[in-house]
């Protein structure tokens, strides 16, 4: 498959909208702008979730727009979207973002499933967009059984037709790297430049990047030299302007496993170097990295995760 072309990609450079830090008074410590979070859950609202993510000290979250695991749900009220969007808290966190329903394939070779995929990807961004969030993570597809090249061409096709569809919606769509299990697509950088390099507007796409993924699909981050040269690798084919999000997630499967199990930092089989990397080098500053590990209502396994995390810093 050939990479997206350099001028298709100059032409649809995505610049991320993260504001920048706003440190409040009396604020000096470094550390506190990095942007480091964690998924969290809309359980009692939107705005819950920005509570969630502040009592656990993060400056950055991903969220769920609806229920995760329906097609389709009654639209936010006035009332749910104020809540959210003047809630108290809010500007502790200097980027939220959401992450679209895992029913979704956009790749679908059944009729019915492909057009509630469409519909439904529709409606998130259209709520994302009432939340003022500035992209939502989708994985791209999974093309059962048709061959990665006819599944290219459908979720190419598919996002034409969502974004013509919404002319106005701000909300990007972040493509997310995946691990490749079962007929996944995404593993390789190849698939998302591809995606990018075809659709009518790629402005309207970006880039994130889940270490448990690209590790499970093959690309090694096991040490500070091979992390490197999959950053190159990630530079050349899908080039980093595009990157707006990394979710860090160590995993319990081995390199190029293809199955995705998301690990506690440290305790699976990436170790801490890549997350070291991502933690301390200057070109990730701005990027908004958040966990997606295991953990149970009192958050205390993200407060763990965080901690080790922050620690990676360094003084
Ligand atoms: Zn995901
Ligand atoms: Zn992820």
């Amino acid at each position: 498959m050939k990479p997206a072309t350099r001028s298709l990609q100059s032409r649809a450079v995505c610049q991320s909208k993260i504001q920048k830090p706003v440190l409040s008074e009396g604020r000096t410590d470094p550390k506190s702008k990095i942007l480091l979070g964690a998924h969290m859950s809309i359980g009692g609202g939107v705005h819950m979730a920005i509570q969630r993510a502040c009592s656990v000290g993060c400056t950055t979250m991903q969220i769920f727009v609806k229920n995760n695991m329906q097609w389709l749900a009654r639209p936010l009220t006035r009332r749910e979207i104020g809540a959210f969007l003047n809630h108290s808290q809010r500007h502790e966190l200097l980027s939220i973002f959401a992450h679209a329903n895992y029913l979704i394939n956009l790749a679908a070779t059944n009729p019915q499933f492909h057009a509630n995929s469409l519909r439904s990807l529709s409606e998130e961004l259209i709520r994302a967009d009432q939340l003022k969030l500035p992209f939502l993570v989708l994985h791209p597809g999974a093309h059962l059984g048709a061959g990665e090249e006819a599944g290219l061409e459908k979720i190419i096709e598919s996002i034409d037709h969502v974004f013509s569809r919404i002319p106005k919606i701000k909300t990007r769509i972040a493509l997310e790297t995946t691990a490749g299990q079962g007929s996944c697509l995404g593993s390789k950088f190849e698939h998302l430049a591809y995606i990018i390099s075809r659709v009518r507007e790629p402005e309207r796409l970006c880039v994130c990047l889940d270490t448990a993924h690209i590790f499970a699909a093959g690309y090694d981050i096991g040490s500070e030299s091979a992390v490197r040269k999959t950053f190159r690798e990630f530079d050349r084919v899908i080039l980093r302007d595009r990157l707006v999000a990394i979710h860090v997630n160590d995993s319990k499967t081995a390199c190029g496993s293809r199955v995705d199990r998301h690990e506690h930092i440290g305790r699976g089989k990436i170790g801490l170097e890549a997350f070291r990397i991502i933690m301390r080098d200057h070109r990730f500053r701005k990027i908004p990295k958040v966990l997606e590990t295991p953990k149970g209502k009192d958050l205390r396994e993200d407060v763990e995760n965080l901690k080790t995390l922050r620690g990676l810093i360094g003084s």
